[in-house]
């Protein structure tokens, strides 16, 4: 019985980025007889469509010190902060109806992103921090990695 992993639809092809393309990994495809991967976008499970604004989360330090998410705008200023959480919530129901305990996720999204993203100020500038809905797995005990972990 292959594992069920859960995986951000674009870097298996899927043309769902903000910008209507894809972030395809060779890597990964190559790893499909293995494992069954369950592709996921959070951001049109949220609502968005393709292509979209690109968005960032606006975070601000909390009282541990770690980052804290406000809320999630798009380059227009926009507020789409309940759709990217509402795309967490369909994300963590998929990887609980597939009983997935991994998920490799498009590094440095502010949904999918885990350890970097970027700082709300759409400026290219990154900083420690997870996307919405990596944060949300990652609660829920399931292991996040990115793409560049693919071999590991
Ligand atoms: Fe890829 Fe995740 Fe962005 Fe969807 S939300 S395009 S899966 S990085």
């Amino acid at each position: 019985e292959k594992e069920n992993i859960l995986v951000s639809a674009c870097l298996l092809g899927v043309n769902c980025r903000y910008d209507g393309g894809n972030g395809k990994q060779e890597g990964l495809i190559r790893l499909i007889d293995k494992y069954n991967f369950i592709p996921v976008c959070p951001e049109q499970l949220g609502g968005l469509g393709t292509p979209r604004e690109p968005a960032e989360q606006q975070l601000v330090s909390g009282e541990t010190g770690d980052l804290d998410i406000v809320r999630v705008v798009d380059r227009s200023g926009k507020d789409v902060t309940d759709s990217f959480f509402k795309g967490a919530e369909e994300t963590l129901k998929l990887a609980r109806l597939y009983g997935c305990k991994r998920a490799i996720l498009k590094e440095r999204s502010p949904s999918c992103g885990h350890g970097c993203i970027y700082d709300g100020t759409f400026s290219g500038t990154k900083v420690p921090g997870d996307g919405v809905t990596a944060r949300l797995l990652e609660e829920n005990g399931i292991l996040v990695s990115g793409e560049s972990n693919i071999e590991t």
